[in-house]
């Protein structure tokens, strides 16, 4: 397998398509061997557009397909120096693209809730080098005041409504981005969700933007 050669068409792809929008976030995705955040069964498939399962290995917890992490974080306009909170770590790889973003000068906290898909992310941050990203097993709905406030938030799964806790610990302006339920008539073309951008101005006023539909794996409330 040569991941390198992989990588790079990958990311022809996402450029091609639109969902990589500037050559910043192209080297961005570059900088990150996605090879090491994909457990090892489906290690062929790594730069394939799709999630794909990771530990526990039930239908809730995925490595998001490649292509959701630039529209994200380029919806964010996730910059060096921000604070950065990501709620559902999965494997670890939204994490290490946002490290390489904020740089030293910002912070990456991630939040995971099922003990064993948190185990996995923080051994592939690790092994790959990330030891400053904070890892937390816990219920991210709360989000994580110690770490707060936040300039950006991604929450990678799906809510019925963004968790008040997340919207009080993003900074005064901040701005979060969430896939949230869709309506039935979005439903009904087969995508569980909307991504929507919240931005909260100096005044602290949210306005809201719908991005695209979209589907990810719920968001739970409780610990496992
Ligand atoms: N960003 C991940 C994608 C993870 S999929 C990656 O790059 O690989 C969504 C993750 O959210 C799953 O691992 C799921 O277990 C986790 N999750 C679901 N509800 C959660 C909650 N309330 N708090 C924290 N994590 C949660």
């Amino acid at each position: 397998m040569d991941f390198a050669k992989e990588r790079e068409e990958m990311i022809e792809r996402c450029l091609k398509e639109g969902y990589i929008r500037t050559e910043w976030m192209a080297e961005v995705m570059r900088k990150v061997p996605r090879e090491l955040f994909v457990p090892v069964e489906y290690l062929k498939d790594t730069y394939h557009d799709d999630a794909l399962p990771i530990p526990p290995f039930t239908d809730e917890q995925t490595i998001s397909g490649p292509y959701t992490y630039p529209v994200f974080y380029e919806s964010l306009q996730l910059r060096r120096g921000d604070r950065f909170l990501e709620i559902g770590t999965g494997s670890g790889y939204g994490a290490a693209l946002a490290r390489e973003i904020v740089g030293e000068e910002g912070k990456v906290v991630t939040i995971e809730i099922n003990e064993e898909t948190y185990k996995f992310g923080e051994s592939n941050l690790r092994k790959a080098g990330y030891n400053d990203v904070v890892v937390i097993h816990g219920n991210g709905s709360e989000g994580y005041a110690k770490g707060a406030p936040y300039d950006k938030i991604c929450i990678t799964a799906g809510c019925s409504t963004v968790p008040q806790a997340l919207m009080d610990q993003l900074n005064t302006p901040g701005k979060l981005i969430a896939p949230v339920e869709a309506p039935p008539s979005i439903r009904a073309l087969d995508f569980d969700q909307i991504l929507e951008l919240s931005e909260k101005d100096e005044n602290g006023t949210i306005n809201r933007k719908s991005i695209r539909p979209c589907n990810y794996v719920p968001l739970r409330n409780s610990c496992s």
